[in-house]
Formats: structure tokens, C-alpha cells, sequence
């Protein structure tokens, strides 16, 4: 049914798949010992870094995004380290999960739903807690569609100088789509994952490291194996993966990051920005009620709008699957049973913003006249 042509995944991962990446898929097994895999593992590591904009590592780990958050923890902290976690909703509540179960004590700083953090409010708790070692914050919230200004966060953080805790920033839902060049804004760790913004299916998480991550690193006593980054890290010279990765994902990634260097990230940045200005300004022509507080930090890969009075969410997103082909995703955490996602990011263009404003349209104008 993916193939039929009134088929449009809007759902922030998976992500649709370009024509060539899903041929990619189809190759035969390789041994991820020899020296077919070494050449593309080299190369997919090397596209990685330009597209991360670092000079330090970049990780392969075979896992969704929620592994590579759970590694970023696992490597960086002590049972009984303070961290300080941001957080504007289900992905920032989710880093604090993790690090608490990991026995970090965690200070949350919650933001409304709808808005972004305050990088004011930021250093004002690190003020609080000078003791906080790291520091975790979701760059991109999928759940309610705002994007962080992480070079903002990132250059309040750096005033603090010495006692300038590690930035760990979520980038799972927004890198490859959003700019964070990680080298420049000073973010410690950055991390992503192929279903989302990458136009590769789900398996591969993808973490970027610098070298004040590593002395982090070094010191981290929490419990981990398979997550480590010291051992993916020596495997990594040698052009290898300490345990069996998804081969597969790896063909896919390949050819994606192959697509993703051929457009540019300039490019790619302001697709990403031109295709979500035309869906949010759609969906206020419709009478739909943006999550997004402010315009400027409107995520330009994921739009959460509320479901208007006397509309049945889940209704809604049935009858779009039924009669459209286009799967949107519900709300999340607080905005449960009260908004919808539409996901923009990856392999998507102004056909399928116009196919997602058609179909609301339609559905909203037959549920409107069925009451
Ligand atoms: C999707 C997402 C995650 C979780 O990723 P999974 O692959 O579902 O584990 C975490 N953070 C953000 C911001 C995301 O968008």
C-alpha cells in the first residue's frame, strides 16, 4: 500500500523513503568484516561529519533514537551527578526519564507547551545549580513542533565560563533539516537518527562527539556495554562496529547522504523553511490553531495544530488514511486527544504540503457538514 500513489506519510518518523535509497536497500548482505563494508562505513562517517559541520566523531549506533539518547546519558554521567535537563515537552520529559533511571540527580526546567526555552531561564538555573555537569536539551521538540535556539542556549551556557556544563543537544527530529552546526555553536554532543530528517528508514542512531565530550566520556561511571562509546569509538578507527550494525539502513543512509550532499545544506535548510511557512500559513487559511507560540521558533520539520471545536482527533486522522492516503500523527503528552503532527522533513516537496492541505480541507469541510 506504500506504493500506491495516494500514499503521503506525514508522520515525523519513519520518514518516506527517494526512489534511490529504497533501490539501495535491496542489495544483497554484505560481511561487516571485510572490506566492502570498511569503504562504506568510511564514507557514510565522512558524509556524517560534513552534514553534523564537526571535526570531531560521528557514531553509528544501531538503534532508534531513544538508544542514542540513553547512550548520550550512559556515557557522559555518574549515578549522583547533577545534570540539568531543558525541557518543552515529550522528548526533553523523555532525557530526564533516562537520566534519572541511570541515577542522576535531575533539576527539570519545564517551558510551556507551545514555547521555546528561554536561554535567560537556562542560565538562571545553572546559576542555581552550579553543580550541574551536563546540561540536556532537545533542539527540535517533535511533540509540539517549537525548535529550541540552541545557538542562543549554547552561547548563554559558554558564558559561564570554567564551570560551563556539557551541552547534550536532541537533534534527532531536526538535524539534516534545520540548521545546528554543532562545531560553531559549541554543542558538546549532538545527536540524530536516520528515520527522521535523513531519508533512510529507522535502525541507525547517529551521535557527534567533540573532544570535551570525550574527557566526559573517560569519567562516566553509569552502567553501559552495549553503548559504549569508547569501544565504538576504537572499533570506528579500524572502519568497523563493535557489534553486528544494520547493514541494510547503512545502504540506505549511504544514498541518502549522497542525495543530502548533492542539494546542500544550504538548500535543504530553506526547502525545509519555504515547505513549512506554506503548511502553517495552509492551515490558518483553514482556521487551524498553530501549537507554536511564536512564528520564529515554529519547527520547519514538524507542525502540530489543535484539533478545532467539536472535531474528533482520532476521527479525523482516519478519514484522512481512508480517503487521502495521508497519515498524519496524533498529539503527544499533554496535547493528547487535543492536536494533530504533520511531519515535513526528508524527501518532501511543495506536492505533498499541497496534497496535506487538500485533504484537510476536504475532511474537515465532510466532517463540518456531517454534524
Ligand atoms: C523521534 C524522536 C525521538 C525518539 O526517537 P525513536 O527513534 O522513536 O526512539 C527522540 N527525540 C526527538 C526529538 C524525536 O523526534
Amino acid at each position: 500500500m506504500g506504493d500506491s500513489p495516494r500514499f503521503n506519510l506525514r508522520i515525523p518518523g519513519p520518514t518516506p523513503l527517494p526512489p534511490s535509497v529504497r533501490q539501495a536497500l535491496s542489495r544483497q548482505m554484505i560481511s561487516h568484516r571485510g572490506a566492502e563494508f570498511r569503504i562504506l562505513f568510511r564514507e557514510v562517517t565522512e558524509r556524517l561529519r560534513a552534514l553534523f559541520q564537526t571535526e570531531g566523531d560521528v557514531l553509528l549506533l544501531t538503534a532508534s533514537g531513544t538508544g542514542g539518547m540513553e547512550a548520550c546519558v550512559v556515557n557522559t554521567i555518574s549515578p549522583g551527578d547533577k545534570v540539568l535537563v531543558v525541557s518543552i515537552g515529550v522528548f526533553g520529559d523523555r532525557f530526564a526519564q533516562i537520566a534519572a533511571a541511570f541515577g542522576a540527580q535531575v533539576v527539570k526546567l519545564g517551558f510551556p507547551l507551545g514555547c521555546a526555552a528561554q536561554p535567560e531561564a537556562i542560565l538562571q538555573a545553572l546559576h542555581s545549580n552550579p553543580d550541574c555537569r551536563v546540561l540536556f536539551v532537545t533542539h527540535n521538540e517533535t511533540s509540539t513542533g517549537v525548535t529550541n535556539d540552541i545557538k542562543e542556549i549554547a552561547a548563554a551556557v559558554r558564558s559561564l565560563g570554567e564551570r560551563t556544563p556539557l551541552l547534550v543537544v536532541d537533534a534527532i527530529s531536526s538535524l539534516g533539516a534545520i540548521e545546528l552546526p554543532m562545531d560553531e555553536w559549541g554543542c558538546d554532543i549532538v545527536l540524530t537518527a536516520s528515520q527522521k530528517a535523513w531519508m533512510s528508514p529507522p535502525g541507525l542512531a547517529m551521535v557527534g562527539l567533540n573532544e570535551r565530550a570525550w574527557t566526559y566520556v573517560k569519567q562516566a561511571k553509569a552502567p553501559r556495554f552495549y553503548f559504549d562509546f569508547g569501544l565504538a569509538r576504537r572499533y570506528a578507527a579500524e572502519d568497523a562496529t563493535p557489534f553486528t550494525p544494520a547493514v541494510s539502513v547503512l545502504y540506505g543512509l549511504h544514498q541518502a547522504l549522497a542525495l543530502m550532499m548533492e542539494e546542500g545544506l544550504p538548500h535543504i535548510y530553506e526547502r525545509h523553511r519555504r515547505l513549512a511557512r506554506m503548511l502553517r500559513a495552509g492551515l490558518r487559511d483553514l482556521g487551524l490553531r498553530i501549537v507554536a507560540e511564536d512564528e520564529e521558533r515554529a519547527s520547519n520539520t514538524v507542525t502540530a495544530f489543535y484539533t478545532p471545536a467539536g472535531v474528533n482527533g482520532e476521527e479525523l486522522l482516519e478519514a484522512l488514511a481512508r480517503e487521502h492516503g495521508l497519515f498524519l500523527a496524533e498529539g503527544q503528552g499533554g496535547l493528547k486527544g487535543k492536536a494533530l503532527r504533520i511531519a515535513h522533513m526528508g524527501y518532501v516537496s511543495e506536492k505533498d504540503i499541497a496534497e496535506v492541505l487538500a485533504a484537510l480541507r476536504s475532511s474537515l469541510q465532510t466532517d463540518a457538514g456531517a454534524r
